[in-house]
């Protein structure tokens, strides 16, 4: 039998909220010395992170304790930027409060990418996470702030139905807000007052590693919804997300100068991953993608620092990267690693503070750490049975059956990889299509 714990954070449907959505079942059956909490909330403009740690301390230290627990992880640290005052309050008097003696605080800088996990480990613990390698194979694993919350609630036994998002930009009121997963965009940004501007596009999670929607009336909230942000169709921001990709690489061919400022800025690079955005612009331009060179592209985060920051011929090494990495992973390339890496003397002063990037992205006007509002209820949720790394859930409910909130309705499929999707609204299942189930309050 497996670890009690483990079990009841997979049959909750727990997934990393920060990221790519990783079933977090995955990430705990492991053993470490040091479990890290994730709340750097380095995406300018998210806020819901520090929401999450100023009003729900308790609550996601018991999710903490739990990781630690099934980890047998001596140690658990919650880091968060200093800037946020009050959460870094609200963190520094529970771990004063808790007698155990395993828990600590670390006051992140407010730089970007604080919050990727191989950057955190290394600022917080010093040590480097190999190439391709993940926090595990140096002792520890990370998790955002929001996670370890729904830890807790399923050692409660109740699943993951909600999700605190911000929603910004050109929006009448920016807000924090909760809502059930499946909740669509556009009732969400009905209940934020609206756009106050008519032509607009959506992206989904922050302004640097978030995507624009194809289609904001088909959209929906899911478990890794951090944030709704609402900007012109020709801000700097939406525009570099939706460029043709045969345009961006006739913009390396033409006007990459070979400056290295990329190389010089990456933040995987200057942990000592052997990572050349400048190198892979010239592979790219030269179509060597069978080189050695080109397999770089593996080691990339696509954090968007040499896209957005670095580059000053408005050359996108990021989407580059991305391109390679396609192909070679389509062809099945690996990674192998050689050496041992080690970070750059130059680290500390090539870190990219917040507030000049949020200049540079030119949403200055949109940083306004709106505050929560409460929950948020639709009237119909939309809930898609893929919302996670690994398969699909399965779907057990059919069409005119009466669910409750919290009632399981995709199954992870027997063998696979995969997490749990439960109801989020009562009511009942109008439709089961394409992927998504439709529940009517
Ligand atoms: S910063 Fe831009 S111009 Fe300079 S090497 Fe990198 S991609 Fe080329
Ligand atoms: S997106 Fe650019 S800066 Fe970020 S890891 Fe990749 S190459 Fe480095």
């Amino acid at each position: 039998m497996g670890n009690p714990i483990v079990d009841k954070i997979r049959q909750a449907g727990v997934v990393g909220a920060g990221g790519a959505g990783l079933p977090t079942h995955v990430k705990a059956d492991a053993k470490v010395d040091t479990v890290l909490v994730n709340g750097a909330s380095c995406e300018p403009l998210l806020n819901s992170d520090p929401h999450i740690m100023e009003q729900e301390i308790d609550t996601m230290i018991r999710g903490l304790k739990a990781v630690m627990e099934c980890t047998e992880a001596k140690k658990g640290i919650i880091c968060l930027k200093g800037k946020h005052a009050k959460a870094m309050k609200a963190v520094r008097e529970a771990v004063a409060r808790d007698a155990s003696g395993t828990l600590e605080a670390f006051e992140l800088k407010d730089f970007y990418p604080a919050g990727d996990e191989q950057v955190l480990v290394y600022e917080v613990l010093g040590r480097i996470v190999p190439e391709r390698g993940l926090p595990l194979h140096v002792g520890a694993v990370v998790s955002n702030s929001e996670t370890f919350f729904n830890v807790a609630n399923a050692m409660d036994g109740k699943p993951v139905t909600h999700r605190y998002l911000t929603v910004a930009g050109k929006i009448r009121q920016p807000m924090v807000v909760k809502a059930p997963i499946g909740t669509p965009v556009t009732d969400i940004l009905a209940f934020a007052g609206g756009p106050t501007i008519s032509e607009f596009r959506v992206v989904d999670g922050g302004p640097m590693m978030g995507k624009v929607l194809p289609d904001v009336n088909k959209a929906v909230v899911t478990k890794t919804t951090s944030g709704l942000l609402v900007l012109p169709p020709d801000h700097n921001v939406v525009a570099r997300k939706v460029m043709d990709p045969a345009r961006v690489r006739q913009i390396t061919n033409s006007i990459c100068c070979q400056c290295s400022r990329c190389t010089d800025l990456c933040p995987r690079n200057l942990i000592g991953h052997k990572l050349h955005p400048n190198k892979l612009m010239r592979v790219f331009a030269n179509q060597e993608l069978e080189s050695e060179q080109a397999k770089e592209a593996l080691l990339c985060s696509e954090c968007g620092i040499c896209e957005k920051f670095a580059c000053p011929m408005g050359v996108s090494p990021r989407e580059v990267n991305a391109q390679i990495k396609r192909i070679l992973m389509q062809n099945g390339v690996k990674w192998v690693a050689t050496g041992t890496p080690e970070a750059s003397a130059f680290r500390e002063e090539r870190r990219v503070p917040t507030s000049r990037l949020i200049q540079r992205l030119d949403i200055v006007e949109f940083d306004t750490h709106p505050s929560y509002v409460g929950e948020f209820t639709p009237g119909t949720v939309r809930i898609p049975l893929r919302q996670h790394i690994g398969a699909p859930a399965q779907c057990v409910v059919s069409a005119g059956q009466r669910v409750q909130c919290g009632d399981l309705i995709g199954e992870i499929p027997d063998k696979a990889m995969g997490a749990r999707v439960h109801a989020s609204i009562s009511g009942v299942v109008e439709s089961v299509d394409n992927g998504i189930i439709t529940i009517k309050a």
